[in-house]
């Protein structure tokens, strides 16, 4: 039997494989698809922006330079230029692409940095393009190298749990574990076996995106291009084209669009007479936004598009679902070693569903704002405005970075539930080269290395470090669990009973 069984590889699934394997659970991956590579995944339809929460993942892992490599982001390792300790340029002269909202591009040279107090110049202080190919054959690599078995081919078609674990069925076979989490996706099969409940809204329009031979590509500008009746994209890869439909969702996707529907579509949204002359590819999808009302149920927990589905506008998908696997694997980890405090494998749940239903709203926002109805070009109008200021801007950018994501776990002081800042210590070792085992890290910055002895008592499951750090935010001490997030600061004498309680809420009793 194993500890845990994954349902689905797609990147959610992978990491968390990745972040329980690290944590030293045994961890079975079942696959329905047989062959990983797909041109769903590859450049241009399987691109995705990943956001600076999203690099910090990687780069706490140690897996950041190899995801830039595969990404074509670096050249193959050993090229000279360094590694993942290499300081970027500052943010603001870095930031070419800040997002955008329902089209309206932000303008990076209006944010404004000093509303990022928390967000520090580093490896990952940006956000990237990849492939889902890129960040899968990283993952599913790193994976394999930690014991995870991954079996493709294997649809999960049934499930039954009891108090002592969850057997699955996948084609033919049945297989045991403690635990089950679904990382189907957004049709997931195990969110309909186990029961969980799926609420949200219905679609505004329909999505799709294909891989066609336009005759005359002059008639579409590149870029996106909000219209009255919907929005398009066209990339600069070649044959690439978006569209969203302002159709109430009408469009019937049980069936393929044909390229006469593509093309009256396209006509009609671009106000050309554009020729398309050949569909290689094509898909469509909705800005249906629903989200399961809880991520357990028992043995059961979901996460990633399994748990939460919304449109793409925004580009948050994958990576509110990496920050799932992030938060869940090491709370799931500490549950199957049976050393994690009471209560903390509900937090995954309690902490996550708000993130994701913010991200629900986020996308519904911007589906509201292309209306093609007075209402609709209203609020745009508004709206447009707001981002031409550089408040605005910053707004708007701190939602879509996940800056603005914060985990309420008590505490007055503002760090306490956001992702710990990359701060570099004197040696120039960054923080989040301490992470790379997994474990939480306790940065003590008081010249007595005050928690020393306190945090002994943790130390299989701690990693203690003194030092000054480079990059001073006025604080003596700071507890960051293993994801990443800040759990407790000690702000001027950092107090043991204060780091005590704390390490005992998050890691449990200390080892014997
Ligand atoms: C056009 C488009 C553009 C997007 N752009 C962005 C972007 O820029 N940034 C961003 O963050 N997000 C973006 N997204 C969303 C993002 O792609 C998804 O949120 C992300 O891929 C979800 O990852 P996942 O691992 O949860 O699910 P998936 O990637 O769907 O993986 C699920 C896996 O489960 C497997 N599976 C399914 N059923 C079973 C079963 N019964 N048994 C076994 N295995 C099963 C599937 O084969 C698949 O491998 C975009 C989406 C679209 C459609």
């Amino acid at each position: 039997m194993h500890d845990v069984t994954i349902v689905g590889a797609g990147p959610v699934g992978l990491f968390l494989a990745c972040e329980l394997g690290l944590a030293g659970c045994s961890v079975l991956v079942l696959e329905r698809d047989a062959e990983p590579r797909s041109p769903w995944k590859a450049d241009p339809l399987g691109n995705r922006g990943l956001t600076a929460a999203s690099m910090e993942a990687f780069h706490r892992r140690g897996l950041l330079r190899p995801l830039r490599t595969a990404s074509g982001v670096d050249e193959a390792p050993g090229d000279g230029r360094g590694t993942d300790l290499d300081p970027p340029p500052p943010p603001r002269t870095a930031r070419r692409f800040a997002g955008h909202f329902a089209g309206m591009m932000l303008d990076p040279a209006a944010i404004d940095d000093a509303a990022l107090p928390f967000r520090l110049p580093g490896p990952a202080a940006q956000g990237m393009m990849t492939r889902l190919e890129a960040v899968e054959a990283v993952l599913s690599e790193r994976a394999a190298r930690l014991g995870v078995r991954i079996r493709r081919g294997a649809p999960v078609s049934a499930i039954s749990q009891d108090d002592e674990g969850v057997t699955v069925r996948a084609g033919e076979r049945d297989y045991a574990a403690r635990w089950l989490v679904g990382c189907d996706g957004g049709r997931s099969t195990v969110r309909g076996l186990a029961g969980f409940a799926f609420t949200g809204t219905e679609p505004q329009f329909t999505g799709y995106v294909m891989l066609a031979t336009i005759a005359d590509p002059g008639q579409l500008r590149p870029g996106f291009h909000l219209t009255p009746t919907g929005m398009y994209i066209r990339a600069f890869t070649e044959g690439y084209v978006a569209m969203l439909d302002c159709d109430g969702g009408a469009f019937d996707r049980s069936r393929q669009p044909t390229r006469e529907h593509l093309q009256a579509v396209l006509r009609r949204i671009s106000g050309t007479d554009v020729t398309l002359s050949d569909i290689q590819l094509a898909s469509t999808f909705t800005d249906r936004a629903m989200q399961a009302t809880d991520y357990r149920r028992g043995r059961v927990l979901l996460a990633g598009d399994a748990a939460h589905i919304h449109s793409p506008l925004g580009g948050q998908g994958l990576n509110l679902g990496l920050g799932d696997a992030m938060n869940l694997g090491w709370k799931l980890a500490a549950t199957v070693r049976g050393d994690a405090p009471d209560g903390l494998l509900d937090t995954y749940a309690r902490e996550r569903l708000p993130v994701g239903a913010e991200v629900l709203d986020w996308t519904r926002a911007q589906a509201v704002s292309m209306r093609p109805d007075p209402h609709g070009q209203a609020i745009q109008g508004v709206l447009r405005d707001l981002l031409r200021t550089r408040d605005g801007t910053t707004y708007a950018y701190q939602r879509i970075s996940g800056y603005s994501h914060r985990y309420d776990l008590g505490g007055d002081h503002p760090l306490v539930g956001r992702d710990v800042p990359d701060l570099r210590l004197e040696d120039g070792t960054r923080v989040g080269d301490l992470m790379r085992d997994g474990r939480a890290v306790v940065l003590d910055f008081s010249a007595g290395h005050a928690l020393h002895d306190s945090a002994m008592g943790w130390k299989s499951r701690l990693r203690y470090v003194a030092g000054s750090a480079r990059n001073e935010l006025g604080v003596a001490a700071v507890f960051v669990r293993p994801d990443g997030a800040v759990a407790w600061v000690g702000e001027h004498d950092p107090g043991h009973e204060d780091f005590e309680r704390a390490a005992g809420r998050w890691l449990g009793a200390p080892d014997n």
